[in-house]
């Protein structure tokens, strides 16, 4: 029988090669650890821990996420919509009623003018991919909460990832604020280009606020003229 002093001892170790097994799945970039218990293999893609392989695959994965109490009260999840090799990317806020009810981002009265934005640019929808920061509709379209942009944004993120675009026009404070993780005013992140991740960031109005207010349409326009201007240089110099 083993004394007091080996039984301590054999515990040692043993809490030191559990020490080293989960620092080596850190390193590996595990972020759980499947135990005998739940040893199950992943039921769902997922769960999978390997990254997606297409846009499609990345929807397929994420369609039916319950991350955030939103999914309760969805009735669609808004993906995105748009080329999957689109070098324009859009991003607003959330989806509202018809965006939630038809699966689609930008569909109700915000969106026809969003489409004829772009058609004086010389875009259409096909061109370009259209996301949100959040992917279902805060209830009484309130404002997203700031938990539930740091859950969103991770599929945002991965979106961006899997097009990599040459530029992203944010609409919106939200989007713009969200995205550049700062609290600067709309008005001192528009008319001139961020950085994001080496993506090209452009911010203008969201279309509901030019919808309300007709003095943000001049401004607006100016910085659609921006992004065209900076769009064609962009491809003119990677020939
Ligand atoms: N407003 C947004 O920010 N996104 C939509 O999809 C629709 C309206």
């Amino acid at each position: 029988m083993a004394t007091t002093d080996e039984s301590y001892e054999r515990m040692l170790q043993a809490f030191a090669l559990t020490k080293n097994f989960l620092r080596q799945q850190v390193e590996l970039g595990f972020d759980e650890v499947y135990s005998q218990a739940n040893a199950k293999r992943p039921t769902s893609k997922e769960e999978s821990a390997t990254d997606p392989e297409s846009l499609d695959d990345f929807y397929d994965r994420i369609r039916n996420c319950t991350k955030c109490h939103l999914s309760q009260t969805r009735t669609n999840f808004v993906f995105g919509s748009g080329s999957s090799k689109a070098e324009l990317m859009l991003i607003g806020e959330a989806p509202g009623r018809e965006e939630d009810l038809q699966g689609k981002p930008f569909v109700g009265a915000a969106g026809q003018l969003l489409d004829k934005m772009l058609a004086a640019i010389k875009f259409s929808r096909e061109d370009v991919f259209i996301a949100n920061i959040l992917k279902c509709r805060p209830p009484e379209n309130r404002d997203p909460r700031p938990e539930e942009i740091e859950t969103c944004k991770v599929h945002l993120l991965e979106q961006i990832k899997l097009i990599h675009p040459k530029i992203i026009l944010a609409l919106g404070r939200i989007s713009a604020q969200a995205l550049l993780e700062t609290k600067s005013s709309l008005g001192q992140l528009r008319g001139r280009f961020h950085d994001f991740s080496g993506i090209k960031l452009l911010v203008t109005y969201h279309p509901a606020a030019l919808l309300r207010y007709q003095q943000y349409k001049r401004p607006a326009w100016e910085d659609l003229k921006l992004l065209r201007k900076e769009y064609e240089r962009l491809r003119k110099s990677a020939g």
